[in-house]
Protein backbone atom coordinates (compact mmCIF):
# COMPACT_ATOMS: atom_id res chain seq x y z
CA UNK A 1 0.00 0.00 0.00
CA UNK A 2 1.57 3.12 -0.83
CA UNK A 3 1.88 6.24 1.56
CA UNK A 4 -1.02 8.49 0.09
CA UNK A 5 -3.16 5.28 0.67
CA UNK A 6 -2.11 4.48 4.20
CA UNK A 7 -2.71 8.34 5.30
CA UNK A 8 -6.25 7.89 3.72
CA UNK A 9 -6.67 4.91 5.86
CA UNK A 10 -5.34 6.78 8.75
CA UNK A 11 -8.03 9.51 8.13
CA UNK A 12 -10.48 7.67 8.14
CA UNK A 13 -9.83 5.75 11.34
CA UNK A 14 -8.98 8.87 13.02
CA UNK A 15 -12.36 10.53 11.61
CA UNK A 16 -14.46 7.89 12.71
CA UNK A 17 -12.33 7.76 16.61
CA UNK A 18 -13.32 11.49 16.82
CA UNK A 19 -16.94 11.20 15.52
CA UNK A 20 -17.16 7.71 17.95
CA UNK A 21 -15.06 9.36 20.65
CA UNK A 22 -17.68 12.31 21.22
CA UNK A 23 -20.64 10.04 20.77
CA UNK A 24 -19.05 7.55 24.07
CA UNK A 25 -18.50 10.63 25.74
CA UNK A 26 -22.03 12.19 26.00
CA UNK A 27 -23.66 8.43 26.21
CA UNK A 28 -21.14 8.22 29.25
CA UNK A 29 -22.56 11.39 30.40
CA UNK A 30 -25.84 10.53 29.69
CA UNK A 31 -25.64 7.61 31.49
CA UNK A 32 -24.08 9.20 34.45
CA UNK A 33 -27.04 11.66 34.42
CA UNK A 34 -29.98 11.00 36.90
CA UNK A 35 -30.90 14.34 37.44
CA UNK A 36 -34.37 14.03 36.05
CA UNK A 37 -35.24 11.29 38.39
CA UNK A 38 -33.63 12.67 41.31
CA UNK A 39 -35.67 16.06 40.91
CA UNK A 40 -38.97 13.90 40.69
CA UNK A 41 -38.08 11.73 43.68
CA UNK A 42 -36.99 15.00 45.20
CA UNK A 43 -40.79 16.81 44.61
CA UNK A 44 -42.90 13.10 45.34
CA UNK A 45 -41.13 13.03 48.71
CA UNK A 46 -41.84 16.90 49.42
CA UNK A 47 -45.43 16.57 48.51
CA UNK A 48 -45.76 13.59 51.11
CA UNK A 49 -43.85 15.68 53.82
CA UNK A 50 -46.41 18.66 53.27
CA UNK A 51 -49.29 15.76 53.18
CA UNK A 52 -48.52 14.38 56.46
CA UNK A 53 -47.74 18.15 58.18
CA UNK A 54 -51.57 18.87 56.94
CA UNK A 55 -53.01 15.63 58.49
CA UNK A 56 -51.19 16.50 61.45
CA UNK A 57 -52.78 19.87 61.62
CA UNK A 58 -56.30 19.05 60.70
CA UNK A 59 -56.13 16.04 63.84
CA UNK A 60 -54.71 19.08 65.69
CA UNK A 61 -57.82 21.22 64.49
CA UNK A 62 -60.06 18.11 65.15
CA UNK A 63 -59.12 17.62 69.18
CA UNK A 64 -59.13 21.13 69.50
CA UNK A 65 -62.98 21.72 68.06
CA UNK A 66 -63.80 18.55 69.99
CA UNK A 67 -62.39 20.42 73.52
CA UNK A 68 -63.85 23.44 72.70
CA UNK A 69 -67.43 21.73 71.84
CA UNK A 70 -67.49 19.96 75.29
CA UNK A 71 -66.76 23.39 77.09
CA UNK A 72 -68.81 25.13 75.19
CA UNK A 73 -71.47 22.61 76.29
CA UNK A 74 -70.70 23.06 79.69
CA UNK A 75 -70.89 26.55 79.81
CA UNK A 76 -74.29 25.98 78.05
CA UNK A 77 -75.33 23.98 81.12
CA UNK A 78 -73.81 26.49 83.69
CA UNK A 79 -75.51 29.01 82.15
CA UNK A 80 -78.88 27.48 82.03
CA UNK A 81 -78.64 25.50 85.09
CA UNK A 82 -80.68 27.67 87.16
CA UNK A 83 -79.01 27.77 90.16
CA UNK A 84 -79.10 31.61 91.53
CA UNK A 85 -76.29 33.79 89.57
CA UNK A 86 -75.61 37.38 89.67
CA UNK A 87 -76.62 39.26 86.55
CA UNK A 88 -72.61 39.71 86.40
CA UNK A 89 -71.61 36.27 86.39
CA UNK A 90 -74.53 35.48 83.81
CA UNK A 91 -73.12 37.99 81.75
CA UNK A 92 -69.73 37.12 81.87
CA UNK A 93 -70.80 33.04 81.34
CA UNK A 94 -73.15 34.41 78.57
CA UNK A 95 -69.15 36.39 76.72
CA UNK A 96 -67.80 33.07 77.04
CA UNK A 97 -69.94 30.76 75.69
CA UNK A 98 -69.55 33.69 71.97
CA UNK A 99 -66.12 33.63 72.56
CA UNK A 100 -66.24 29.80 72.50
CA UNK A 101 -68.64 29.70 69.54
CA UNK A 102 -66.10 32.41 67.79
CA UNK A 103 -63.23 30.11 68.12
CA UNK A 104 -65.11 26.98 66.89
CA UNK A 105 -66.32 28.59 63.90
CA UNK A 106 -62.77 29.87 63.18
CA UNK A 107 -61.09 26.21 63.94
CA UNK A 108 -63.79 24.62 61.70
CA UNK A 109 -63.07 27.27 58.49
CA UNK A 110 -59.50 26.08 59.10
CA UNK A 111 -60.24 22.76 59.68
CA UNK A 112 -62.40 22.65 55.94
CA UNK A 113 -58.86 24.15 54.80
CA UNK A 114 -56.71 21.26 55.78
CA UNK A 115 -59.10 18.83 54.30
CA UNK A 116 -58.86 20.71 50.76
CA UNK A 117 -55.34 20.66 50.96
CA UNK A 118 -54.81 17.24 52.40
CA UNK A 119 -57.43 16.02 49.43
CA UNK A 120 -54.98 18.59 47.00
CA UNK A 121 -52.10 17.07 47.99
CA UNK A 122 -53.94 13.66 47.97
CA UNK A 123 -54.34 14.34 44.12
CA UNK A 124 -50.89 15.35 43.72
CA UNK A 125 -49.01 12.96 44.81
CA UNK A 126 -51.17 10.49 42.99
CA UNK A 127 -50.66 12.46 39.87
CA UNK A 128 -46.77 12.44 40.83
CA UNK A 129 -46.30 8.82 41.33
CA UNK A 130 -48.01 8.08 38.11
CA UNK A 131 -45.33 10.64 36.21
CA UNK A 132 -42.17 8.80 38.16
CA UNK A 133 -43.19 5.74 37.50
CA UNK A 134 -43.49 6.33 33.86
CA UNK A 135 -40.20 8.06 33.93
CA UNK A 136 -38.76 4.79 35.55
CA UNK A 137 -40.34 3.04 32.38
CA UNK A 138 -38.51 5.24 30.42
CA UNK A 139 -35.13 5.39 32.09
CA UNK A 140 -34.98 2.07 32.24
CA UNK A 141 -35.52 1.64 28.47
CA UNK A 142 -33.54 4.51 27.70
CA UNK A 143 -30.64 3.43 30.08
CA UNK A 144 -30.24 -0.44 27.87
CA UNK A 145 -30.38 1.42 25.13
CA UNK A 146 -27.79 3.78 26.30
CA UNK A 147 -25.61 0.46 27.94
CA UNK A 148 -25.43 -1.33 24.75
CA UNK A 149 -24.53 1.46 22.95
CA UNK A 150 -21.41 2.33 25.07
CA UNK A 151 -20.47 -1.42 25.35
CA UNK A 152 -20.54 -1.02 21.05
CA UNK A 153 -18.66 2.06 20.81
CA UNK A 154 -15.93 1.14 23.71
CA UNK A 155 -15.48 -2.08 21.33
CA UNK A 156 -15.00 0.00 18.24
CA UNK A 157 -12.96 2.57 19.52
CA UNK A 158 -10.92 0.09 20.91
CA UNK A 159 -10.51 -2.01 17.40
CA UNK A 160 -9.45 1.82 16.24
CA UNK A 161 -6.89 2.26 18.62
CA UNK A 162 -5.62 -1.04 17.23
CA UNK A 163 -5.94 -0.68 13.89
CA UNK A 164 -4.38 3.60 14.08
CA UNK A 165 -1.84 1.75 15.80
CA UNK A 166 -1.11 -0.53 12.96
CA UNK A 167 -1.37 2.24 10.08
CA UNK A 168 0.69 4.63 11.62
CA UNK A 169 3.57 2.04 12.09
CA UNK A 170 3.24 1.72 8.25
CA UNK A 171 4.05 5.02 7.92
CA UNK A 172 7.65 7.31 7.68
CA UNK A 173 8.26 9.81 10.44
CA UNK A 174 7.94 12.61 8.25
CA UNK A 175 4.98 12.01 6.41
CA UNK A 176 3.49 11.26 9.84
CA UNK A 177 4.49 14.84 11.74
CA UNK A 178 3.11 16.29 8.94
CA UNK A 179 -0.26 14.66 8.73
CA UNK A 180 -0.53 15.29 12.47
CA UNK A 181 0.21 18.95 12.02
CA UNK A 182 -1.84 19.37 9.54
CA UNK A 183 -4.58 17.22 11.52
CA UNK A 184 -4.53 19.81 13.75
CA UNK A 185 -4.51 22.97 12.05
CA UNK A 186 -7.43 21.89 9.23
CA UNK A 187 -9.83 20.74 11.81
CA UNK A 188 -9.01 17.35 11.12
CA UNK A 189 -8.90 16.95 6.97
CA UNK A 190 -5.37 16.99 6.64
CA UNK A 191 -5.67 15.43 3.07
CA UNK A 192 -7.20 16.68 0.31
CA UNK A 193 -8.65 15.13 -3.01
CA UNK A 194 -7.26 16.61 -6.95
CA UNK A 195 -9.43 15.82 -10.32
CA UNK A 196 -8.80 17.33 -13.55
CA UNK A 197 -5.44 19.11 -12.22
CA UNK A 198 -7.29 20.84 -9.08
CA UNK A 199 -7.67 20.69 -5.62
CA UNK A 200 -11.00 20.01 -4.27
CA UNK A 201 -10.62 21.55 -1.57
CA UNK A 202 -9.48 24.72 -2.44
CA UNK A 203 -9.76 24.86 -5.86
CA UNK A 204 -6.39 25.97 -6.49
CA UNK A 205 -4.85 24.07 -9.92
CA UNK A 206 -2.23 21.58 -8.86
CA UNK A 207 1.50 21.36 -11.28
CA UNK A 208 1.83 18.88 -13.55
CA UNK A 209 4.75 17.03 -11.39
CA UNK A 210 2.98 17.35 -7.89
CA UNK A 211 -0.06 16.34 -9.66
CA UNK A 212 2.14 12.87 -10.94
CA UNK A 213 3.73 12.16 -7.76
CA UNK A 214 0.20 12.40 -5.87
CA UNK A 215 -1.06 10.07 -8.45
CA UNK A 216 1.25 7.79 -7.91
CA UNK A 217 1.09 8.14 -4.34
CA UNK A 218 4.61 6.81 -3.14
CA UNK A 219 5.54 10.30 -0.92
CA UNK A 220 3.25 13.07 0.03
CA UNK A 221 2.53 16.05 -1.48
CA UNK A 222 0.65 19.58 -0.32
CA UNK A 223 -1.50 21.57 -2.16
CA UNK A 224 -0.38 24.52 -2.74
CA UNK A 225 -3.32 26.99 -2.01
CA UNK A 226 -4.63 24.78 1.25
CA UNK A 227 -1.38 22.96 2.06
CA UNK A 228 -3.26 19.87 1.84
CA UNK A 229 -1.91 16.73 1.50
CA UNK A 230 -3.31 15.59 -2.22
CA UNK A 231 -4.56 12.16 -3.36
CA UNK A 232 -6.09 11.77 -6.73
CA UNK A 233 -9.78 11.20 -6.69
ZN1 LIG B 1 -6.12 22.75 -1.75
Amino acid sequence: MNVVTLLQRLQSIDQEWDEKARRFQAVRAQLEDTSLLTTLREADRERREALSKAQGQLQDAELEIESLRAKAQETQEALYGGRGRSPREVESLRQGAEQLQRRIADLEDHALELMARVEDLEGEIAGGAETLASQETEDQRQRQELRAEYMTLRTRLQALRDERAEMRGEIGRAELALYDQLRTQKAGMALAPFRDGFCQVCRVSVPSEKARIAERGDAAVTCEGCGRILYHA
